[in-house]
Parts: C-alpha cells; structure tokens; sequence
C-alpha cells in the first residue's frame, strides 16, 4: 500500500493555504494530523493532486475560555490534547472523556478535532458530543470566515457543507448551565474501535424538572442526528426510571441504522436505547445502570 504522488504545499499562513485550496480548486485536500486522510489515500479511495498541511500555521491549537463567547477549540487540538485540557475537564469533561476513548495513544496524538469532524464520518466520536453541547464551527475561506451550528455542518457520509477552498479553524461550545453531559460508546473492541453505537447527552435540569435536553446519535444514521422526540419526553418532567425507559424506546425508534459486518439493525436500535438511558443517568450524575442491575 503506497500513497499515489501528490504536490506537497505547507503554507505559514490560513489565508496563504486558502489562497492554495481556491488555485487547486477541489484538487486539493487539507492534511492536519492525516490518520483518516492518509489511509484514504492508501487504500486508493481518493488521490487528490495536493496537499495542503496545516502543520507551518501558527496557532489553531489552543483549547481556551473566552468570557461571552464560551470555550473555543483550535481546529489543529489533537484528541491528547483534549484529554489533557484542564479548560475541558473543568467545563466540559465528557468532551475529555470522548477524546479518551477514541483509537489508541499514537492515533490520539496525530488526530485533530478538526480531522474529525470535517471527516465526517458517520461512526466519529467527537461530533455527538459536540453536538448536544451546541457547538459551532467556524470557517475560513479566501473571502472571510463564517460560522455556523455544528448540527448544520454535515450533510451525508463523508459529505459536509465546508468548500474546498476552507478551511475548518475553531470549534466554540457557548456557556450553558449544563446540568451535565455525557457520551457512551459501543465498539467492538475495548480501545481503537470505530463506534458501532454512539450516543451523547447534555441535560440540563431547575430544581427537580429538565429545561433542556439534547440527544444526539452517531453511527446510526448518515449523519449524526438529534432525538428530538426523545428531548421533548423529557423537558418539564422530573426524571423516573420509567421516563428514562420511554426516553430510550423513543430515541431508538428515531434513528436509521444500517446493519453491516459490525452490527445488525436491531442490535443497534437496541443499543440506542440502553445508551440513551446510560448517557442521561451519567450526564444527570445518576448511578449506573450496571451498578444498579438495571438493564
Ligand atoms: C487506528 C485508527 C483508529 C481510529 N479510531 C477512531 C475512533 O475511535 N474514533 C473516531 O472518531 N475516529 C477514529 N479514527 C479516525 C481518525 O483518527 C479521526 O477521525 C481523526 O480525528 C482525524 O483527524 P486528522 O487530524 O488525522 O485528520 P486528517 O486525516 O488529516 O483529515 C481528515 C479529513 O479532514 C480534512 N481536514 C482535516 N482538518 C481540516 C481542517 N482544519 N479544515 C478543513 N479540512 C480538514 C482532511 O482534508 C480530510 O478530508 C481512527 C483512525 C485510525 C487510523
């Protein structure tokens, strides 16, 4: 297996490699840490003319808290990076959490938030979680940047609205009074599994009732998709085990699953209601279903 030739561009600058991206128009493609997009390129999928690597730009990679505007990403944060982020693990661990699970130390290492996403893979592990938090992307083109909802940003497997002339710089998760968040994920194996089910949940709850939930299902659908009918079960009510059962049927009878060598359909609209329930006990900081024999 070995990579087809390509031109190699490392500009120092975003608006130089957009500038790249706009000249190859759509013959190029953006390498940051390059574990999807190298392999892709092994297995013959694709064979872009370029590649522009994003390793000489300065930045993109802090994880920081900007009052008013939340905690923002860089594109180039590796999954180590966000394991090790104390601005995630105050604010936001299930995103730490998520990073921790994903492929292996050396993966970890290489791979980008930003590779993740714009990968757009239906199984990735990053965008669920992303997702019920509310996360925004941000976008810089040869004419400016834009931003736009996270949920908005995926079309179809491995399709996304991001021009080939963008490039992806910040991730921004807004301030919330999230009550708590989580993401469960099943793969077939204990670490450096692609998730056959994944399922993320950021709930927030006044006094004994849900203001807001969010649902969101990876590896079930084309893209990752909210359950909003399993959200509307729960906002105003108080959480019983009954709700989180009926929350669950729910959220399995909105998703799509495929059946493929990793899973059949049943099996994993089955899944999406077990980890539905687990992911809202842990985001609600309820014991475990596993401690509590619950299944
Ligand atoms: C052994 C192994 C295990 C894995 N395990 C997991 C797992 O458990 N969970 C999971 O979700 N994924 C997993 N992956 C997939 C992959 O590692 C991740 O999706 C990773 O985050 C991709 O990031 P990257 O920086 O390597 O992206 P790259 O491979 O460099 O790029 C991926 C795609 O995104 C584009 N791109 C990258 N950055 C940008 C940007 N800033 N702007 C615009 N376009 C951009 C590239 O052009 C390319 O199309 C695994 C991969 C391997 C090889």
């Amino acid at each position: 297996m070995y990579l087809p030739d390509f031109d190699y561009y490392a500009p120092a600058t975003l608006k130089e490699a957009c500038f790249n991206l706009a000249r190859l128009d759509g013959d190029a493609k953006v390498l940051a840490g390059g574990t999807d997009l190298l392999p892709h390129m092994k297995n013959e999928v694709i064979a872009p003319k370029a590649l522009v690597s994003l390793k000489e730009i300065q930045g993109m990679q802090e994880i920081t808290y900007v009052p008013g505007r939340g905690v923002v990403i860089g594109a180039k944060a590796t999954h180590n990076a966000l394991v090790r982020s104390q601005v995630l693990r105050d604010r936001y661990p299930s995103i730490s959490e998520t990073a921790h699970s994903m492929a292996n130390y050396q993966i970890r290492n290489r791979g980008t938030i930003g590779g993740n996403i714009v990968s757009a893979v239906p199984s990735a592990d990053l965008p669920p979680i992303l997702m019920a938090l509310d996360a925004s992307v941000v976008m810089a083109g040869p004419h400016g940047t834009r931003t736009i909802p996270l949920e908005q940003f995926f079309v179809g497997p491995r399709c996304s609205v991001i021009a080939c002339d963008e490039i992806l710089t910040d991730i921004v998760i807004p301030d919330q009074a999230a009550t708590g968040s989580a993401y469960f994920k099943f793969g077939l194996r204990r670490s450096g599994a692609l998730a056959v089910v994944g399922v993320a949940a950021s709930i927030v709850v006044n006094e004994t009732r849900v203001a807001q939930a969010h649902v969101v299902l990876g590896a079930v659908a084309p893209t990752p998709v909210r359950a909003f009918k399993a959200e509307q079960l729960l906002i105003g009510n108080s959480v019983t085990e009954a709700l989180l059962e009926e929350v669950g049927r729910a959220a399995a009878d909105e998703c799509k699953p495929i059946s493929d060598i990793r899973g059949s359909e049943e099996y994993r609209r089955d899944m999406v209601r077990v980890f539905t329930k687990r992911a809202l006990r842990k985001a609600l900081h309820l014991p475990g279903e596993q401690k509590r024999g619950v299944k």
